[in-house]
């Protein structure tokens, strides 16, 4: 049984960036409100986004920005255009925190720190009048009647007449977010797109390239190949690491090597490669020309010295190494057939991948909650009255750059501007 005082107009649940946008705006419409998170602590992971400084929208408009979420774009075009980056950052500055846009239109914190970004969001929670309750996991969530919800707690239960389901998804499941949210969606017999793990680095089982670990690229081309087919492509900064590579480029198209990873696919003749391009301002023929040029202009000139600027000096030895062209080669000696294969191995690097590292490093969660059956512009469930669905929870998700906040501020606004 629950009480008065363990009843609420509306229960969000999951305190994170959905959550706390969700509660803020349906208590500061007058509604009675309980944010519930399992953690001690609120908005752990919006303490070690964006390497702590919390890249928390991008400059995008919401027209910009829908396209960059793929397959969701429609599904989230009517809460970006409703709660879009210029009203987040408006959110933001109102609640005391300025920010800044870096390059790619990301926003941050003008103080660089993401602690900022949470104690705004505590202020704004406490000054709309919700309630907050940590340490408190919701077990279940049961339909008693119209407007009667109960939620199940470790401490008891709490009624709601309306429920707004912000869990987040299965990445980084350290910091609490385990996929309670699509039990809960579940049980209401919502369907659940399969989950991967998205915006994680990929492992890549080859020596030369575990040996450059450190070696950075402001921009490369990588693309996630099956046969002759190109699943995805990005072009974007690039770090190779100790167990593959990293950065924005490789970890905007691993959702879709994780597909194949699910699928244990990861072997056989359609198994996914990564292309990649280290020059991808250059296209080939310019840079097989400007080989040519240099053997005849600079003939004397080793090799490394003579490929793109802006290959890092370790990469041009190793991409000698990788066409089996001798390090010592200058350029007037060259070969036609050895010029062929550095210029393969700079624009068209194939190599095998032997997977991504895995939820525990996944900045996202791919697949959630399926779009098909939530109203977009209310984010109502289409089969439950009552029930809201914000944030990672759901079936989106978009590209490094502040993308994944901003959707789960817009999708938590609408929530809470309809409950
Ligand atoms: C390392 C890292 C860096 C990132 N950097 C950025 C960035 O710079 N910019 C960007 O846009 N995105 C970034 N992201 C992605 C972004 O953090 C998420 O997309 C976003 O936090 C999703 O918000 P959410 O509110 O839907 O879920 P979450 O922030 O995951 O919050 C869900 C909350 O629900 C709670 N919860 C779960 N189950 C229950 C339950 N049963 N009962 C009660 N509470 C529950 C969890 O403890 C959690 O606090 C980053 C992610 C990671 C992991």
């Amino acid at each position: 049984m629950t009480s008065p005082e363990t009843s609420f107009d509306v229960v969000v649940i999951g305190a994170g960036a959905a959550g706390f946008m969700a509660a803020i705006q349906a208590a500061r419409r007058g509604r009675r409100v309980l944010l519930l998170e399992k953690n001690p602590r609120p908005g752990l992971k919006i303490l070690v986004s964006g390497g702590t400084r919390c890249n928390l929208t991008n400059d995008l408009d919401a027209d910009g920005m829908a396209p960059e979420f793929g397959r969701a774009a429609s599904f989230l075009l009517p809460s970006l255009r409703a709660f879009d980056s210029r009203e987040t950052v408006r959110f933001f500055g109102t609640a005391g925190v300025e920010t800044k846009c870096e390059p790619e239109g990301k926003i941050f914190p003008k103080s660089n720190r993401a602690t900022d970004v949470l104690e705004a969001l505590l202020r704004e929670l406490r000054t709309s009048g919700a309630g907050m309750a940590l340490g408190r996991p919701a077990l279940a969530v049961e339909r008693l009647g119209p407007e009667d919800f109960r939620i199940d707690t470790p401490a008891g239960p709490i009624g709601a007449r309306r429920v707004i389901v912000t869990t987040g998804g299965l990445s980084y499941p350290k910091l609490g977010t385990t996929g309670d949210g699509y039990a809960i969606a579940r049980a209401f017999g919502h369907r659940i797109r399969p989950t991967t793990p998205a915006l994680v680095a990929l492992v890549v089982d080859v020596p030369w390239v575990r040996a450059l670990s450190g070696v950075t690229l402001p921009r490369a081309r990588v693309a996630v190949v099956s046969g002759k087919r190109v699943l995805a492509e990005r072009t974007r900064g690039f770090l190779f690491t100790h167990f593959g590579v990293s950065g924005p480029a490789p970890m905007d198209v691993s959702a879709e090597v994780a597909r194949f990873e699910a699928d244990s696919a990861l072997e056989g003749p359609k198994a996914p490669r990564l292309r990649l391009d280290f020059a991808p301002d250059v296209t080939e023929a310019a840079l097989d020309d400007a080989l040519r040029a240099a053997a005849s202009r600079e003939g004397s000139r080793p090799v490394p010295a003579v490929l793109p600027e802006s290959l890092p000096e370790r990469l041009r030895h190793a991409l000698l190494d990788v066409a089996q062209v001798p390090i010592d080669r200058r350029a007037a000696e060259l070969s036609r057939e050895e010029r062929r294969r550095l210029v393969a191995a700079v624009k068209a690097t194939d190599l095998p991948v032997a997977g991504t590292r895995g939820y525990a490093h996944a900045e996202v969660t791919a697949g959630g909650v399926d779009l098909r059956e939530i109203d977009p512009v209310t984010l109502e469930s289409r089969f439950v009255h009552g029930l809201f669905f914000a944030g990672e929870v759901l079936d989106a998700h978009g590209p490094i750059g502040g993308f994944n906040f901003q959707a789960a501020f817009a999708t938590g606004a609408a929530a809470g501007r309809i409950v």
